[in-house]
C-alpha cells in the first residue's frame, strides 16, 4: 500500500498506534493534532518512513483545510482519512454543564465533519478514497455520565452511514469503527472495571483489519460486540438495568482527556 493516510489526533493513543502500524505497512503518513509534542516524537518512532505532520484543531475548519493542503503539497493527495481526534469528559444530567456538553460534541462530531470536509472534494474529483471515522461502542445508546460522548459518536455513525450510500457509486469507501475500551490517555482517567479493555496496539490491528477489508461498520472486541448487540435487542427498561450495573463499576476521575 502506498497511499497517503491522513490521521487526525495522531499524537497520542489510537491515532498514534495507527500511524505506526500503517507506516510499517507502507502507507505514507500525514498526521494532524492540536499539540505538537506527540507528532514530533512520532517522527522518531517511524523514522525512515514517509511522514509529515501539521498542527491544527479539528474544530477550526479554515486551519484544518490549510494544514491538509500543506500536507498534500508535501506527500500527495489524501487517499485515506482516519478521523480519529476525540475527547472524553464527564457529562451528566445531575450536573448539566452546557459548556462541557458543547465542547465534547464540537470536537467529536463537528471535528469529524470538518475533517471529512477537508478531504472529500478532492476524493470526489479523483473518484477514489476511503473515509474512516473512529466512533465508539458508546454510540449504540446513551450512557449515564457520558451524555455528550454518546451523542457525538451516534452523530458520527449517522454521517458515515449516509455518506456511505452516497459515495459508493463514486468509488469512495466509508468505514465506521466502534472500539470498546482501549488503554490510552483517554481512559487513564477512568477507574474501576473497564470490561474487555484492549491494549492500544491490538486496537490498531483491529482497525487496520476493518480498513483493509473496507468494512462498512466494525465494532470490537468481539465479546463486547456480541454483548452489546444482544443488549440492544432488549426492551429499554432491561437495557437501563444492565447499563446501570455496568456503569456503576466505573468512576471518572479528573476532567477532560
Ligand atoms: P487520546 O486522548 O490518547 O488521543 C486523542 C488525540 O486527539 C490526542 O492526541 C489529542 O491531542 C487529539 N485531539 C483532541 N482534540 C483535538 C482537536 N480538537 N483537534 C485536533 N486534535 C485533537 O485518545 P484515544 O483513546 O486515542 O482516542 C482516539 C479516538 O478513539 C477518539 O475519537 C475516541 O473517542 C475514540 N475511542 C477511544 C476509546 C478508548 O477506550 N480509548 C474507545 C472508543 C473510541
Amino acid at each position: 500500500m502506498n497511499s497517503v493516510a491522513l490521521i487526525t489526533g495522531a499524537g497520542s493513543g489510537i491515532g498514534r498506534a495507527l500511524a505506526k502500524k500503517l507506516a510499517s505497512e507502507g502507507h505514507i503518513i500525514a498526521a494532524i493534532d492540536r499539540r505538537d509534542d506527540g507528532l514530533r516524537s512520532l517522527a522518531d518512532e517511524i523514522a525512515g518512513k514517509p511522514y509529515a505532520w501539521a498542527i491544527a484543531d479539528v474544530t477550526d475548519p479554515p486551519a484544518l483545510i490549510v494544514a491538509t493542503r500543506e500536507l498534500e503539497a508535501k506527500l500527495g493527495p489524501i487517499d485515506l482519512l482516519i478521523a480519529n481526534a476525540g475527547i472524553g469528559a464527564e457529562t451528566s444530567g445531575l450536573n448539566y454543564n452546557i459548556d462541557v456538553m458543547n465542547k465534547v460534541m464540537t470536537v467529536n462530531l463537528l471535528g469529524v465533519s470538518n475533517s471529512i470536509g477537508a478531504v472529500l472534494p478532492g476524493m470526489i474529483e479523483r473518484r477514489r478514497g476511503h473515509l474512516v471515522a473512529i466512533s465508539s461502542v458508546a454510540s449504540y445508546r446513551g450512557l449515564p455520565r457520558m451524555l455528550a460522548y454518546c451523542a457525538s459518536k451516534a452523530g458520527v455513525n449517522a454521517i458515515m452511514d449516509g455518506l456511505r450510500v452516497e459515495l459508493a457509486p463514486l468509488g469512495i469507501d466509508v468505514t465506521t469503527v466502534c472500539p470498546g475500551w482501549v488503554r490510552t490517555p483517554l481512559t487513564e482517567k477512568l477507574e474501576g472495571t473497564l470490561e474487555h479493555i484492549l491494549e492500544v496496539d491490538d486496537a490498531a490491528e483491529e482497525i487496520v483489519y476493518a480498513i483493509k477489508n473496507k468494512l462498512a461498520f466494525y465494532a470490537f472486541p468481539r465479546m463486547m460486540r456480541w454483548k452489546l448487540g444482544f443488549m440492544m435487542m432488549w426492551p429499554r427498561s432491561w437495557q437501563d438495568w444492565y447499563i446501570t450495573r455496568t456503569m456503576n463499576r466505573i468512576k471518572m476521575v479528573g476532567g477532560e482527556s
